[in-house]
């Protein structure tokens, strides 16, 4: 289980995040919507430390972190239980696809080469990229540079995975794929976290919605509550403008 507690975080006097209080069960899929600018992306940084909160506390499994006066080990530790799917793929552009996927289990997880190496084609293999292991990015389409990013949150084996707009730098004919591989992902059981404005993936693959706006968390449930029935006027605002 992952949960957030009174988060609030401000870049200078701008109050982006104002008191998040979040549960995401294990094996849940939990979309987060809302305007841009909402918060959305900097409430799934600050569950992995990549931003600061100012206050509050991030607690995945039985640890906890107390965003006050946090260690560099509690940071460390907090981050080995996470892994994240970028909006721009974030790979290593002179290492081959194999290497990307690699790189995080030799060098952070300390595994022998040998034992990352077939994990790795394990997970490369399930996003359809088994024909690509020694393709650099640059010769990949978006699409598949994505998969390459899936497969190496994936290889990490963490305790989440967060989707940071994961199909927003796509060209729209690439869309459909990328949505395809997280959701026969999600099909497993692997607990995920992921900041979208695919309202149609929202609906079909989440368990549970997320809506956000002006750095609150405005109302939250399933998605088929959410999306036929919200509560509150802000989310059906929302939902009329963009679906
Ligand atoms: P979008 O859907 O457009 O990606 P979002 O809901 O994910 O938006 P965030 O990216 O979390 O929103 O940004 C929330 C607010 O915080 C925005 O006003 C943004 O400009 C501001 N912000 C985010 N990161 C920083 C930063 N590093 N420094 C200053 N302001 C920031």
């Amino acid at each position: 289980m992952i949960q957030m507690a009174n988060i609030t975080k401000a870049f200078g006097k701008h109050e982006v995040l104002k008191g998040i209080n979040l549960t995401v069960k294990k094996g849940e899929v939990v979309c987060i919507l809302g305007p841009s600018g909402s918060g959305k992306t900097t409430l799934l940084r600050c569950i992995n430390y990549l931003e600061k909160p100012n206050q509050g506390e991030v607690s995945i499994g039985d640890f906890t972190i107390n965003c006050k006066r946090p260690s560099k080990q509690d940071i460390h530790t907090l981050r080995k239980k996470t892994a994240m799917v970028f909006q721009h793929y974030n790979l290593f552009k002179h290492k081959t696809v194999l290497e990307n996927v690699m790189e995080g289990l030799v060098i952070v997880q300390k595994q022998s080469k040998d034992i990352a190496r077939q994990t790795s084609i394990q997970m490369l293999e399930k996003v359809g990229l088994g024909s690509k292991l020694d393709a650099y990015p640059s010769q990949l389409s978006g699409g598949q540079q994505q998969r390459v990013g899936i497969a190496r949150a994936l290889a990490l084996n963490p305790e989440v995975i967060l989707f940071d707009e994961p199909t927003s730098a796509l060209d729209p004919e690439l869309v459909g794929e990328v949505l395809e591989v997280i959701q026969k992902i999600a099909k497993e059981g692997i607990t995920m976290i992921v900041v979208t404005h695919e309202m149609g993936f929202a609906r079909e693959v989440s368990n549970h919605v997320v809506f956000m706006d002006q750095g609150v968390i405005v109302e939250e449930g399933r998605p088929q509550d959410i999306f036929s029935d919200a509560k509150e006027e802000r989310t059906r605002q929302f939902l009329k403008r963009i679906t």
